[in-house]
């Protein structure tokens, strides 16, 4: 196997020198399933291909953005021809208003909304925007959500209900992570204890309502508009960090899908295209608080650049076209019922939540509605199987805290293959 890799083993090497852990972002440094990570070299429609020469079917869609799958012609070409005109202007350009109309059309409670860089701006903004708005510091989240990198947001939470939080990491400071409060997610009565305590305090809510960081766990029936109704009881705002399930689990988002309208949402990934992008956007009201038009301060030199606005805009157009989310729907199901048959027939003990083309397959018996259950997984399991997976050309995400992406140009040949290998990779494990 080593011989399979040897270009990866060779550059990997070379990166770890250079770079911590070799790499810009922790998880593709493979730590958490003992791997050498793999160098992709080129990507094309359901496939990508590393620098060893090796093919896989993606399920890892570069971590969500990549929905139409890899080098769509129509995004290429409209990159291209964007690209050809200049990088970058430091003015307004169209396409951005462009890019506006789309989101504001889509995301139900957009009404208007601000481009960003990152996923991680966009929560780290709207957390601003939302402190500004309602004159209050603390932040509600939950246990084991991700939504960036932000001080106020890289929160572990503490055990027990409504805790105040600690810092995830060293250099966030104590004052600002006791602003944090941590709940566990899915847990009504937490979040109602949280603001018994501290309602007065409280800006906001942030949630992703599918999360899609500890593995992908469903918002339980009534938790969303539990959410909406306790954050208006108390005049706080409830954001949506839609960064992973925005035009993912539907055309609408999570807000379409659940028919919870939120105050803020937050966006990044798919109307990237696979470019740096991220956007926070909602009520009118609050969105004129922020700088030019209001005080609260937000600004980005490549904010709303016009090559992103291109892959953005091509991708989301695509997933306008009639029965594309029918078609990713039928899909992903498929792919989810075949992991559960066979996991089913060899008893691996797994639990499967799926929400649109978000599915997550945890080695565990229990029923997952959040952290605490996800951590129920067998993770050396997890290990053994991402492994075999890699082996035979399936790339699914290096974490068990992760979901599959089913994207609208794999094919049902795609989905056999996959369901053939992961047969052979729950027969070879280890127990
Ligand atoms: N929010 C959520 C829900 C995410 O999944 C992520 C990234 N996985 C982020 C925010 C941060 O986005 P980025 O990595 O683009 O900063």
């Amino acid at each position: 196997m080593m011989e399979r890799y040897r270009n990866s083993i060779e550059q990997y090497a070379i990166a770890k020198e250079l770079m911590p852990g070799g790499v810009n972002s922790p998880v593709r440094a493979f730590r958490s399933v003992s791997r050498n990570p793999v160098y992709m070299d080129h990507g094309r429609g359901s496939k990508v291909y590393d620098i060893d020469g090796n093919e896989y079917i993606d399920y890892v869609a570069s971590w969500g953005p990549l929905i139409v799958g890899h080098a769509h012609p129509k995004v290429i070409s409209f990159v291209q021809e964007v690209l050809a005109k200049g990088t970058s202007f430091g003015t307004p350009t169209e396409l951005e208003t462009e890019m506006a109309k789309l989101i504001i059309e889509l995301v139900p409670s957009v009404e208007m909304v601000r481009m960003v860089n990152s996923g991680t701006e966009a929560t780290m903004s709207a957390i601003r925007l939302a402190r500004g708005y309602t004159g209050r510091s603390k932040i509600l989240k939950f246990e084991g959500s991700y939504h960036g990198h932000s001080d106020s947001l890289l929160i572990k939470a503490g055990s027990g209900v409504a805790t105040l939080g600690l810092p995830d990491s060293p250099g966030v400071p104590e004052g600002t992570a006791a602003q944090t409060i941590t709940v566990p997610y899915n847990d009504l009565e937490g979040v109602r204890i949280a603001f018994e305590k501290f309602g007065q305090d409280i800006a906001a809510i942030i949630v992703e309502p599918v999360a899609g960081n500890m593995g992908v766990v469903p918002p339980k029936p009534g938790f969303l508009q539990g959410l909406r109704n306790i954050t208006e009881q108390y005049g706080a705002l409830l954001i949506f960090d839609e960064v992973m399930t925005g035009f993912r689990v539907g055309p609408n988002s999570a807000q379409g899908l659940y028919d919870v309208t939120p105050d803020l949402t937050t966006l990044g990934k798919i109307i990237g295209g696979g470019l740096p992008v991220g956007a926070y956007g909602g009520k009118r009201e609050i969105m004129e608080q922020i700088a030019p038009v209001g005080k609260i301060y937000q600004a980005g030199t490549l904010s709303g650049n016009p090559v992103a606005m291109a892959a953005g805009i091509a991708t989301i157009q695509l997933l306008k076209e009639p029965g594309v989310y029918e078609e990713l729907e039928r899909k992903s199901r498929l792919l989810a019922e075949g992991m559960d048959k066979n996991a089913k027939e060899l008893e691996i003990p797994h639990h499967i939540n799926r929400v649109g083309a978000m599915i997550g397959f945890f080695f565990t018996g229990e029923e997952v509605y959040n952290y605490e259950t996800a951590k129920t997984s067998n993770l050396e399991y997890f290990k053994q199987y991402h492994g075999y997976m890699l082996d035979h050309g399936i790339h699914i995400p290096p974490s068990q805290f992760e979901g599959v992406f089913m994207s609208t140009v794999h094919t049902d040949e795609d989905i056999a293959k996959t369901l053939e290998i992961q047969y052979e990779a729950f027969k070879a494990l280890k127990r």
